[in-house]
């Protein structure tokens, strides 16, 4: 609370009850700071502390004096947010005043600015999404398919300059459709980046097929070249070729893909981007999901544009593209009598999110702009610690900062991710640890995990690693909270 806020709430034992009922009235909070004749903190005066005192026979032109003793209840730094909070619940209060270790008042805090969660990233919606949305409404286009899902397809194939985009109902629809169009199926084996979510590698078993998991470079935190090269190689031994790469470019910071295209061609393996966390991102200068054989992309609640949930693929290759749609909408043969020569899926997006994403759309450099304002703040505000160190963006790309991540270094210190994390959600402010690697989860316990040789980059980078909230609508004021609790976190445990 600022200063002159806070002065406008205190009233001395010598005021009367009319001049605090007054004052009461005035401030509207519901609340006042009672201070003795010395300018010592004595306790908080509410109207139903007056009310009582005039249901006892006290005057209202009688001063304060009239009100009993009373231990105040109140805070002292350093203290949670979750600690605030919890107190009010159980003292059925709003408003708790702070004070320092000599019992003087420094701040009175409210219920309400407590109890204020600061998400990891939410979204954030543009102008013109709703005029989409009822277009469809009025033309009656509700139904699966229709001229937004057109519309939003050509859209987004011109935004990253690529020539056929499928608009589907997930990312890992899309994936899962990448897989069956390069004919993925049992007894094959597809690598894939082992640092990323779950929905990378699922996929891959939906197929009956086998992952090979591929360890990250530092540079980038995405896979890395060179232990790709050890796991060509060795499976090349083996005198097996996998069917496919899917290449993942993590919190909007896009893999180095100029060695990794060289060493899949080199094999005759074709690469599938997981762009997911990277639309909007470029890698020298091209779009981020356009420089494999397939891209895609994820419009799920969380990613930096989204249709509440959607997917989408992408290719140069229209065969590919025309074989998507055909499979994502039940594989249905070209004959009036609904026959079918293949399996296929329910995979395709409908008119009524399409027609958000088409006005998400319109934002996507904006909310780049802002995620990276967002970095920025952090940058700004953080970078003087020496225990943290911020994802890397590597020259020959442009990151979206999708999610500002970065990694603890605890240094003999008591700091750790996790520590950081817990802290940070005691002040109700969502951080997230960075993803846990696919060769550490239980379902993939048994498959093959490559390195470099050197050590697992993305076992430290699990261990060390953290998200901060990084909403393209984040305000000014709820940054320099995270930013309080970050560093008050270092200094606690240092
Ligand atoms: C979000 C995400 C997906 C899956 O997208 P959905 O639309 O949620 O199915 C795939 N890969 C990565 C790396 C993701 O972050």
């Amino acid at each position: 609370m600022r200063q002159d806020e806070l002065d406008s709430l205190c009233v001395r034992t010598d005021a009367t009850l009319r001049e605090a009922l007054k004052q009461l009235d005035d401030t509207g909070l519901g609340i006042l700071l009672l201070f003795d004749g010395a300018g010592r903190f004595r306790r908080t005066v509410t109207d139903g502390d007056i009310r009582r005192l005039m249901l006892g026979e006290i005057g209202i032109d009688e001063t304060l004096e009239a009100l009993p003793e009373q231990a105040p209840i109140v805070l002292k730094r350093p203290f949670t947010r979750r600690e605030a909070l919890t107190i009010m619940q159980e003292e059925v209060v709003n408003h708790l005043p702070v004070v320092d270790d000599g019992g003087n008042l420094i701040d009175l805090v409210d219920r309400a600015s407590v109890d204020r969660q600061i998400l990891l990233s939410t979204p954030h919606m543009g102008d013109t999404e709703l005029e989409y949305v009822e277009e469809a409404f009025r033309t009656n286009w509700i139904a699966p398919l229709g001229p937004n899902v057109n519309d939003f397809e050509q859209e987004l194939a011109a935004k990253v300059g690529i020539k056929h985009a499928v608009a589907l109902s997930s990312g890992t629809a899309a994936i899962h459709l990448a897989l069956r169009l390069l004919d993925v199926g049992p007894g094959d084996v597809v690598l894939c980046s082992t640092l990323t979510f779950i929905a990378s590698v699922n996929p891959i078993l939906y197929q009956g097929a086998e992952p090979i998991l591929i360890d990250s470079e530092p540079r980038s935190w995405n896979m890395s070249p060179a232990a790709l090269e050890r796991a060509l190689d060795s499976l090349r031994r083996q005198n097996r070729v996998p069917k496919a790469a899917i290449v993942v470019s993590l919190y909007g910071q896009s893999a180095d893909m100029t060695p990794i295209l060289e060493l899949c061609d080199a094999y005759g393996v074709p690469v599938i981007e997981d762009a997911a966390e990277s639309l909007g991102a470029s890698y020298k200068g091209t779009p981020s999901g356009t420089l494999g054989r397939i891209g895609v992309y994820s419009f799920n609640g969380n990613k930096i544009i989204t249709t509440s949930g959607g997917g989408a693929l992408v290719s140069n290759d229209r065969a590919l593209t025309d074989r998507a749609r055909f499979l994502a909408t039940q594989a249905r043969d070209p004959a009036p009598h609904y026959q079918h020569s293949t399996m296929g899926y329910n995979y395709r997006m409908s008119n009524i999110l399409a027609g958000v994403g088409r006005g998400q759309l319109k934002v996507l450099e904006r909310r780049v702009a802002a995620r990276r304002a967002v970095f920025a703040a952090y940058q700004n505000g953080l970078g003087d610690l020496d225990w943290i160190r911020f994802q890397p963006e590597p020259n020959w790309s442009s990151t979206t900062r999708w999610l500002t991540a970065g990694v603890v270094h605890g240094n003999g210190s008591r700091r750790s991710a996790a520590g950081l994390i817990s802290h940070l959600s005691a002040n109700f402010i969502e951080a997230r640890p960075v993803w846990k690697p696919m060769h550490l989860q239980p379902l993939l316990q048994s498959c093959t995990y490559v390195t470099d040789g050197n050590g697992s980059v993305s076992d430290g980078l699990f261990a060390d690693g953290f998200c901060l909230p990084s909403s393209s609508s984040i305000s000014a004021d709820d940054l320099q909270r995270v930013i309080e609790a970050v560093r008050e976190y270092g200094s606690m445990a240092g």
